[in-house]
């Protein structure tokens, strides 16, 4: 008798054919870059979160080798038991100077650390109100948490308030990407700050796509935003920063809390301290890289006034890295990705459920890793094919 939990399965699988929502891996050989070979082809690529050409830089090269001879592989335990180097204890004290708050966390990665705060802070008598665009990481961490989730029209701060003023949860947790990873526009930030200060709530601010560019690398935070207690602060460390991981950044004693309770801190084995040591050259680089930002800047205003106007979608409004080219259709986004990758050019499709239905588009990111002729080419290739 065939086995009919693998038939749903496959069942499931050819449903997703059908919609031309299947998602396939292409394998990287060697660094990462702008220029990469991908499943054996030289391309452009258009579509890593290595804004400021990080990710193999010789300095975090040069770092990672350096403490390899210090600290071997693997962390070997939790950081509550011996897993908790050196290493990661210097990566978050400077990590929280820099961006400006009293304490930081180090977590394996953004994913957990979503996790760790959402569940730490709200719990099942608690309540998240959350951008309907927000990451899914935010969404699973928001259930589950077991907290009551309210969810509001993207940036419609008119109906979180009133969401807010119906709330008579006691914990109460804003919960917004501050760029949003699929539009590339930014959360109002001092605005959310001002709601959370009238309903008493917590801010939590996903930084994921700011940190490292913004404000001088420091991400998105504003002045007011550093200095409020209750603005908690997240920064992803696999996308500008070049190396892997998430830091949390608040007050010192929710960085107790989440010491205490954060349950993807505490149950995982603590990341490999040489990333931490690459971490730490990673915002050396980022202090110091005004010039990777100008250059991203520039490369963003090229490509912008290079596809103006443009009849094959709409670029949606955005000062960041991140430029997407919104089609409509999911086979639509995938035909234009084909005929870019047959030049050599590689820019994602991002179909639903990524992204809302009918909005499927190319996503493309800039990285100062990108040269003026890199940029040149895919304008000019998608003023071709338009
Ligand atoms: C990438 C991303 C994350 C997850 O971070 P990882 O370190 O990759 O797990 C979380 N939030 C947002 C907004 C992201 O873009």
């Amino acid at each position: 008798m065939r086995f009919a939990g693998l038939s749903r399965l496959q069942r499931g699988l050819a449903q997703l054919r059908d919609e031309h929502l299947v998602r396939r891996r292409r394998v990287l050989d060697g660094a990462q870059g702008a220029h990469v070979i991908l499943d054996g082809r030289p391309v452009v690529s258009f579509c890593s979160n290595d804004y400021l050409g990080l990710a193999a830089d010789p300095a975090l090269t040069a770092a990672a080798h350096a403490a390899l001879g210090q600290c071997g592989v693997g962390a070997g335990a939790a950081h509550l038991i011996t897993g908790h180097h050196r290493f990661h204890g210097d990566f978050e004290a400077a990590f929280a100077r820099f961006v400006g708050k009293p304490a930081a966390l180090l977590f394996s990665a953004g994913y957990l650390a979503n996790l760790g705060v959402l569940t730490s802070l709200a719990g099942r008598q608690g309540e998240i109100f959350a951008d309907k665009l927000n990451h899914a990481s935010l969404i699973d961490a928001a259930q589950l948490s077991g907290a009551r989730c309210h969810r509001y029209r993207h940036l419609d701060l008119a109906q979180l308030e009133g969401q807010l003023a119906a709330s008579t949860a006691a914990d109460k947790l804003i919960v917004s990407d501050l760029v949003f990873s699929m539009d590339g526009d930014v959360a109002p930030v001092d605005a959310l700050l001002d709601l959370a200060e009238r309903y008493d709530a917590w801010l939590y601010l996903d930084d994921a796509h700011g940190f490292g560019v913004l404000n001088g690398g420091r991400g998105g935070l504003t002045e007011r935003a550093r200095a409020s207690e209750r603005v908690i602060y997240l920064a992803t460390l696999g996308k500008a920063a070049g190396v892997a991981g998430a830091a949390v950044a608040a007050h010192a004693d929710v960085v107790d809390w989440l010491v205490q309770k954060a349950r993807p801190y505490v149950y995982t084995t603590a990341s490999p301290p040489l990333l931490a040591a690459c971490l730490t050259e990673s915002l050396r680089q980022i202090e110091a890289g005004d010039a990777r930002r100008a250059r991203l800047a520039n490369h963003v205003a090229h490509l912008r006034a290079g596809l103006a106007d443009l009849n094959v979608g709409a670029l949606l409004p955005s000062d960041t890295p991140i430029q997407p080219l919104v089609v409509g259709a999911n086979d639509d986004a995938l035909r234009l990705s084909q005929a870019l990758l047959e030049r050599g050019l590689l820019v994602p499709a991002i179909r639903p459920p990524t992204v809302p239905a009918n909005t499927a588009r190319l996503r493309i990111s800039l990285s100062a890793a990108h040269s003026e002729a890199d940029l040149a080419r895919l304008v000019e290739a998608l003023r071709d094919l338009a």
